[in-house]
């Protein structure tokens, strides 16, 4: 089987769309379980998201991330507090 190269070091501008997003999900996927809120917390947060006007092709336009990367993280909060960080552990 032939082995895929990926480029660890790109920009973004450098990677076609379908090799960025594979890398920004594995990324995710990768995560230290301790870091991460549960799958229910996660799918709630994006729910959120994905009803707001600031959502744009992935990437909220307050902060700047993508939200399911912003998502993800216990953390993390939505910066207009539509969603809150997880703080019990
Ligand atoms: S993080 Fe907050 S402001 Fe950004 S898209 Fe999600 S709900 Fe909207």
């Amino acid at each position: 089987m032939e082995q895929k190269r990926v480029c660890r070091r790109c920009l973004t501008r450098d990677m076609d769309q379908a090799a960025y997003f594979q890398n920004l999900h594995d990324y995710i996927a990768d995560l230290d379980e301790e870091l991460k809120v549960g799958e229910p917390l996660y799918e709630k947060r994006l729910s959120l998201c994905k009803e707001c006007d600031l959502l744009l092709d992935g990437m909220c336009r307050a902060c700047g991330c993508f939200v399911e990367l912003r998502a993800a993280l216990k953390k993390n909060a939505c910066p207009y507090e539509k969603w809150g960080r997880v703080t019990d552990g």
